[in-house]
């Protein structure tokens, strides 16, 4: 195989007002505000990206926040949860810190020999949180919970899993780990060769009768690493050589993006890791101020009367 995918690069989901997701996702989650931008398709909305200290690929979740939104629907054809790695044996300090905070969970459970909880964000969202080695490398802070493992997969309901589990083992390069049946609900998992960041997808068929609809709590996309340009434009090809119906290149200011459809109806993005998020403010201050890309710059007085004010909670530990 010529190329292969390194794993997830970002997520990207609709929430509703912009405070509630800040606070779950710095203040529960111990995310890292890494970028306030705005939608640069729709200016006047935010677009907000979560992701460790290092805002790595592989560990970023962003949101387009509408004060209006629906309420979404996870049903097939669409990513219907993330999941964040946990350091082996972190997941107890996590149990017990969110039960503290009077945040509900479901858990703890079992999945592929590893242990879990789920929660929902506030629009939502189910939230995974899982114990794994992948991609694992980070400490655990000094109140016992881990802060910087980035995702561990993401989970895509589908009618039928065929065809995309086999773009993901022929093109992209994933090898099926396993399968599971439980309460209705099958699911498929697949592993990139690196086993790093972000390596795993499950794919999903379920017995529950849904139609999924994208609004407050829905994922958009989910985006893929290319490791830069070149490898990027052979992912286009090779992409379309397989019939897809691919983007010509977008430059995101953060990332240069490419789009198609899987064939189990997900819209899948493929991203490539520089420049990545320190390319127009500084590491140490990510997601501080409000960064409009040079297109956008001369609406700055408008776009900032137009946005509503968002104010960074402190997380458990690390505040910024
Ligand atoms: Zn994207």
């Amino acid at each position: 195989m010529a190329q292969t995918i390194p794993g997830l690069h970002h997520v990207t989901a609709i929430s509703g007002p912009p405070q509630a997701n800040v606070n779950f996702y710095v203040a529960t989650l111990l995310q890292r505000l890494v970028k306030k931008t705005v939608n640069f398709d729709d200016p006047g909305t935010y677009h907000l990206y979560y992701g460790n200290q290092m805002a790595e690929p592989g560990s970023i979740l962003t949101f387009f926040p509408f004060n209006d939104a629906g309420p979404g629907r996870a049903g097939p054809g669409m990513a219907s949860a993330v999941a964040y790695g946990v350091p082996k044996g972190g997941l107890n300090a996590w149990m017990m810190a969110l039960a503290e905070a009077a945040v509900y969970f479901d858990g703890p459970f079992e999945r592929f020999d590893e242990q879990m909880i789920a929660l929902t964000d506030p629009d939502g969202l189910r939230v995974e949180l899982i114990e794994t080695d992948r991609g694992m490398s980070q400490g655990i802070s000094t109140d016992g919970t881990p802060v910087d493992g980035g995702f561990h997969s993401v989970t895509l309901w589908l009618d039928n899993p065929d065809r995309t589990a086999r773009l993901l083992t022929d093109v992209f390069g994933y090898a099926s780990a396993g399968e599971a049946s439980q309460n209705g609900e099958t699911r498929y998992r697949f592993l990139a060769a690196g086993q790093g960041r972000g390596s795993a997808i499950d794919l999903i068929t379920s017995d529950v009768a849904s139609i999924g609809r994208q609004g407050a709590g829905a994922i958009h996309h989910v985006a893929f690493r290319a490791e830069n340009d070149d490898a990027q434009k052979g992912w286009q090809e090779t992409l379309r050589s397989q019939g897809l119906d691919v983007t010509p290149q977008i430059d995101r200011q953060y990332f240069n993006a490419i789009y198609f459809r899987e064939p189990g109806g997900v819209l899948f993005e493929i991203a490539t890791d520089p420049p990545g998020f320190a390319t127009d403010e500084p590491m140490e201050t990510l997601g501080q101020e409000l960064k409009l890309p040079a297109q956008h710059e001369r609406l700055r007085d408008q776009i900032e009367r137009i946005l509503p004010p968002v104010t960074i909670p402190r997380g458990r530990q690390n505040a910024q």
